[in-house]
């Protein structure tokens, strides 16, 4: 039997059959609950509340209440409590680390650490914003006095997915409670136990009401949430289809929507770059170390004609040596995929690749050799080339580790078939010449481009997507201005 480590499964289980309701562990009105599966060991890992209508009444009557006193508070002093959880979370990291690998399979050493660490970071990082929050004076005639206010948007409801679920979670609650909204959050049906565990940590020093998190599945929780009348503005990260959904709610209600979707984000490798630089960059960007389960993955590799062979070669050479295995063994590079539906899905888009005539198809690394493991949902990464363009593989967002790798001749070409995509998420692009990065950093069609590096999202970095990508930013303090608060223009008259 596998050992995470004895303490995440049997916090998990303190957190099973609950939502986080006014500070406290509430469990669901109707008491209906669904199971939660590990991906590694494919059995129940722990039951989690099935939220309905009537948990996020509740849930949504206890952020109204206690918002009105929290907007009370100087944003600077609501600002010193959110950076206080941020320091309480960090105290919590390897427990909170453990605790998401234990239900998504990721790796502990390769992700569940660095998300912990990047969430105790957002909470700092906002936690410092309090006194951003301020208006403008506006010289409109000498008599009058004319100023304006931001002012909270009242009740928040946020949706978020499985992938990195806490920091996910840290983006939306952070801007609004610095700003001065309550939040109710509704978990992935994958990952609830690590964010419970994060409003449960967080409701030691928050008061209570402020940061509610609810445990359910879309239609049955996130949707009445999403409609819920006292629910004043709506922050979602997920699939196109759902944001679609989540938009339509937020349009007949007439409220604002920030919406994080998909991507199939775009790497041009140009023939004079450093090649190995490159070739890790592919890694990162591809976000292999998490089986290729990141909204911005690099998926759509572009190399020029000139090293196209030495770039597969090598990038073959470097995801051969990651290793697949145990989560929660400190060896391991790549976890388990988080879901049976999500293992069906890349593996139907792997055989609609492997159909198609004149593909090489590349698979790397190794599966686990452990017979201990050999239920857990794992899938090597692949790199598929000489697919054609049109193929659902180059166009649709997998979420797994697969990359398609095209040649190209000129930078012309690679920027039009780069940009040919109903997406726009992120983008890069590797040269040494500055011309030509310049170019092509203005020609990108994506909200979040990088030139010679492939790094993740970090607080202080406006993130959101062009096209299908999305509506709104993430992470900075222009954001939480433009998405947690509302402008009120005041003049005084003085005649
Ligand atoms: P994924 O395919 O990555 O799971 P989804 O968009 O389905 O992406 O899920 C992201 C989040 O949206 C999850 O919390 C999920 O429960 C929620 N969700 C799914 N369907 C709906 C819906 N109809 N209304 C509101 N939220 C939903």
């Amino acid at each position: 039997m596998l050992e995470p480590n004895p303490h995440a499964p049997s916090v998990a289980e303190s957190l099973s059959r609950v939502h986080v309701i006014g500070g406290r562990k509430t469990p669901p009105a109707e008491g209906r609950t669904f199971d939660v599966i590990s991906p590694v060991t494919r059995r129940k890992l722990a039951e989690a509340a099935f939220g309905t209508a009537e948990d996020v009444g509740r849930a949504v009557a206890s952020a109204g209440t206690a918002q009105k006193e929290w907007a009370k508070k100087s944003a600077r002093e609501r600002g010193k409590l959110v950076a206080e959880c941020g320091r309480l979370l960090e105290k919590h990291d390897e427990e909170l680390a453990r605790l998401v690998c234990l239900e998504t399979g990721k790796a502990v050493r390769t992700e569940g650490r660095p998300e912990a660490a990047a969430l105790a970071d957002i909470f700092n990082f906002f936690g410092g914003l309090g006194s951003e929050i301020k208006g403008q004076t506006v010289p409109f005639r000498p008599q009058q006095l004319t100023f304006t206010l931001r002012e909270p948007v009242g009740v928040v409801g946020a949706i978020i997915p499985w992938n990195v679920p806490m920091m996910l979670l840290a983006l939306k609650v952070c801007p609004a409670l610095v700003a001065g909204n309550a939040v109710v959050v509704k978990a992935a049906e994958e990952a609830p136990f690590a964010v419970l565990r994060v409003a449960e940590i967080c409701a030691q020093i928050l008061p209570p009401g402020v940061f509610n998190l609810l445990a359910g599945h879309g239609p049955e929780c996130g949707a009445p949430l999403a409609r819920h009348p006292d629910v004043a503005k709506i922050s979602f990260t997920g699939s196109v289809e759902t944001g679609r959904i989540v938009n339509r709610i937020a349009a007949e209600k007439l409220i604002p929507a920030t919406l994080e979707l998909g991507g199939k984000s775009p790497m041009i490798v140009m023939a004079d770059c450093d090649l190995d630089k490159a070739v890790e960059g592919a890694v990162t960007g591809m976000r292999f170390s998490r089986c290729g389960q990141s909204c911005s993955a690099s998926s759509r590799i572009f190399v020029q004609a000139a090293i196209h062979d030495a770039f597969v070669e090598k990038l073959k050479a470097r995801v051969d040596n990651m290793r697949m295995g145990d989560p929660f063994d400190q060896v391991t590079d790549i976890g388990t995929i988080v879901s049976e539906a999500q293992f069906e899905k890349v593996q139907n888009y792997i055989r609609l690749g492997e159909a198609e005539e004149g593909v090489t198809v590349l698979r790397c690394s190794a599966l686990p050799a452990d017979p201990r493991l050999a239920g857990g949902l794992y899938i090597q990464p692949v790199l598929f080339t000489g697919i054609s363009r049109d193929s659902p593989l180059a166009r649709e967002e997998i979420f797994g580790p697969v990359a398609c790798i095209f040649k190209f001749e000129t930078l012309e070409e690679a920027l039009a078939a780069a940009n040919d995509t109903r997406f726009g998420l992120a983008a890069t692009l590797w040269t040494k010449d500055m011309k030509t990065a310049l170019a092509g950093a203005h020609r990108l069609e994506a909200g979040f481009v990088q030139v010679n590096q492939n790094r993740v999202v970090q607080a202080g970095l406006s993130y959101g997507g062009y096209k299908d990508s999305g509506l709104g930013k993430e992470a900075t303090l222009e954001s939480m201005l433009a998405h947690y608060t509302r402008e009120k223009t005041v003049m005084l008259n003085m005649e």
